[in-house]
């Protein structure tokens, strides 16, 4: 097709600038351990923070649902897609973020999308932060507001802003909760009071939050205590709850409006009852026991430990989320390819998504992870690290 040629050339721009990316399938089920290319491999990359993508609980819930509901949702939410167990779902998972209501989505960009441009339009401006996930800046994007980039967690850089914007019609102050390149947390507390002294609207992207901080992993809200003090919560059930799709939880205002307004919710047909059955009883598991997350997070000290003591530098992290900083771009990536011979997964992260000489390896620890997976990881890194002058 000429018309489309450009696309090759386009292609071959990416081959040459190092980015691009080949899309490697999984042939089992998420977990520890996944099947490449027939052989075994440790899966240091996932967002499956619990383990929950193949639990038997989940796995027999999805069961039952399925004879019950099959399979497909027949349409959109307000159509006729919305079943009971939809239904189900914003209350648990609003009870569990100790918050009014929630209104779930496809996706969690989805629910970002949908939203931002909902909440500030013309003659309002969205203060956010440069390191927040793209699915927010697409939400900007669509918006007709005023945009304000602010330095990565500056807060004299956001005070400022907000000083320069108060006769705005209105203020928006939008930043992830963990930032999913560092594994650093945003100071929420510190945002949620200029919020309040600037009469702003703060709204979290807790993706990486949830099932992660806080009691029983309620989140970055929880974790600082928040909770009412935050207007707007998103979330998702495609990391640690092991599933797909989002969520928004706020008043049930909020809710409300959303749920009559927003282009992605009103669009797409509904989640399948099988998924939404799933994030069911994921929620179910989280809200019942601690004990993944505490899994989690004792595998995560163990393995940042065991990569400081190696002498590699992590970073910022101060989650699951362990950024492997090597600096050079060819490093990273030829660090990528020989973990991957050794039976390691993980991803290099180069330019444009981290700076130039901020080139790394993103490590995500699990609580599916035994200590033995570690051990394994540590020994790989140990044998590598040796020769890190390629
Ligand atoms: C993954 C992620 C999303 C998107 O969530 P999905 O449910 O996967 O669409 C949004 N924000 C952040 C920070 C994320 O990491």
């Amino acid at each position: 097709m000429p018309k489309l040629d450009f696309l090759e050339q386009e292609i071959r721009k990416i081959k040459e600038n190092g980015l691009y990316v080949p899309i490697k399938s999984i042939q089992s089920a998420q977990g520890a351990w996944v099947t490449i290319e027939g052989a075994k491999i440790l899966n240091l990359c996932s967002n499956n923070y619990l383990g929950l993508a193949n639990d038997p609980k989940l796995r027999e819930k999805v069961r039952q649902t399925l004879n019950e509901f099959g399979v497909g949702a027949g349409g959109a939410r307000t159509i006729c897609g919305t079943m009971s167990l939809h239904r189900e779902l914003e209350q648990k998972i609003a009870h569990f973020k100790r918050r009014e209501s929630a209104l779930v989505f496809c996706s969690g960009v989805h629910a970002n999308v949908g939203i931002i441009p909902l909440i500030a339009g013309e003659g309002d401006v969205i203060l956010t932060d440069e390191l927040n996930h793209g699915s927010i800046i697409d939400g900007c994007r669509l918006s007709q507001a005023k945009k304000v980039i602010f330095p990565h967690k500056d807060l004299k850089a956001l005070h400022n802003a907000l000083k320069m914007n108060k006769n705005a019609r209105r203020r928006l102050i939008v930043t992830d909760g963990v930032f999913s390149m560092d594994g650093d947390i945003a100071p929420l507390n510190e945002i949620v009071e200029l919020g309040e002294k600037y009469d702003a609207i703060v709204m979290v992207d807790d993706a990486h939050g949830e099932g992660v901080l806080g009691d029983h992993g309620r989140g970055i809200a929880d974790h600082f205590g928040l909770h009412d003090r935050v207007d707007i919560e998103m979330g998702t059930f495609s990391k640690a709850f092991g599933v797909v799709g989002g969520f928004i939880c706020g008043s049930a205002a909020l809710v409300e409006y959303l749920s009559q307004t927003a282009k992605t919710f009103l669009l797409a047909t509904a989640s399948s009852a099988i998924d939404i059955a799933a994030c069911i009883a994921a929620v179910e598991i989280v809200e019942k026991s601690d004990n993944l997350v505490r899994k989690l997070w004792e595998n995560t000290r163990y393995f940042k430990d065991g990569m400081r003591d190696l002498d590699f530098d992590v970073g910022a992290s101060e989650t699951p989320i362990i950024p492997i900083i090597l600096r050079d771009t060819k490093i990273a990536q030829e660090f990528e390819k020989r973990l991957f011979e050794e039976k390691v997964l993980t991803r290099a992260i180069t330019y444009p998504t981290v700076p130039k000489d901020q080139a790394r390896l993103r490590v995500i620890i699990s609580a599916a992870h035994r200590r033995e997976d570690l051990d394994f990881a540590l020994g790989k890194f140990k044998k590598l690290g040796m020769r890190r002058s390629y």
